[in-house]
């Protein structure tokens, strides 16, 4: 288990939802049709386009997944060390 940072820049997200239909339990769409970021299925705290979620690697991958699917790359992935993981930089 690992905790990664997941954040998605709503002045990109387009409302595509190809994140949510990959991983579910990461992205839903909010009200503004802009993607927000869950902790499996959960939204402790506020509903928030940036947050902490501890992850085995299995789970990391289908994430990672997701943020490839995003047509305009609005989903940004770090490591525990503020290390950005996606997009590549
Ligand atoms: S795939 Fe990208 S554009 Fe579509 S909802 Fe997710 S973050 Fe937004």
């Amino acid at each position: 288990m690992a905790t990664y940072r997941i954040k998605v820049d709503p002045d990109l997200c387009i409302g595509a939802a190809s994140c949510v239909t990959i991983d579910p339990a990461t992205f839903q769409l909010n009200d503004e049709n802009k993607a927000y970021v869950l902790d499996h299925g959960t939204e402790p705290g506020e509903r928030t386009y940036e947050r902490d979620v501890e992850m085995t690697d299995a789970e990391k991958d289908n994430m990672i997944l997701a943020a490839q699917s995003c047509p305009t790359l609005a989903i940004f992935v770090y490591d525990e060390a503020g290390t950005q993981l996606f997009p590549e930089l």
